[in-house]
């Protein structure tokens, strides 16, 4: 049986649809659960083996896409919500019931992805989120405690369901981050 990566991607990757305009997200609580609603489609949708991503109780990967934080709301038993650690760059929202991470926000204005929300949209019963496209930090899950040993069947797996394996993050974002460093330096014109 192929290693197990993630169980919204393990059956083959689902495609996002093009006209896709948002839903809404719900933590696991059978009672009151915390809602959040997303007016718009997530990007940059990936699978992440970092140890900080909130992953479903047995996947070796999370799964996790950005929005627009204007485009992020929370919608029910907000009060349930509580930040895993407040130091980190990205803050975490998870529910005190069910632990489920409901969004991750920067708040520093100098970082690089401020301006971006974090979510797992597998949250969502809606279809129609933009797919993933790539596994990050690929490496990192040897850190959960993922066997050394297995790592080559992890990334032949992920590039036969086309998510091409990094141990940062994609070049696209890592090119994206080393441009606002460069700005931020003055070694690139702004
Ligand atoms: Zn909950
Ligand atoms: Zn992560």
């Amino acid at each position: 049986m192929a290693v197990s990566i993630h169980p919204s991607v393990d059956r083959g990757v689902k495609k996002g649809a093009a006209n896709f305009a948002g839903g809404t997200l719900t933590c696991t609580c059978t009672s009151a659960p915390v809602t959040v609603t997303l007016t718009a489609n997530t990007a940059f949708n990936h699978v992440c083996g970092c140890t900080k991503c909130w992953k479903p109780k047995g996947a070796t990967f999370s799964m996790v896409a950005v929005v627009p934080r204007d485009k992020l709301s929370v919608t029910a038993n907000g009060n349930k919500l509580k930040i895993v650690d407040q130091n980190a760059p990205i803050q975490r929202y998870a529910c005190t019931g069910c632990g489920t991470h409901m969004y991750g926000r920067i708040e520093n204005k100098n970082h690089p992805l401020y301006g971006f929300d974090f979510v797992h949209t597998e949250l969502s019963k809606q279809d129609g989120w933009s797919a993933p496209e790539f596994a990050a930090f690929v490496s990192s899950i040897i850190e959960s405690g993922f066997p050394p040993a297995r790592m080559g069947e992890v990334r032949s797996r992920l590039k036969e369901l086309g998510l091409e394996p990094y141990d940062c993050l994609s070049p696209g974002i890592m090119d994206l981050i080393a441009t606002h460093t460069a700005k931020a330096k003055g070694t690139l014109a702004a």
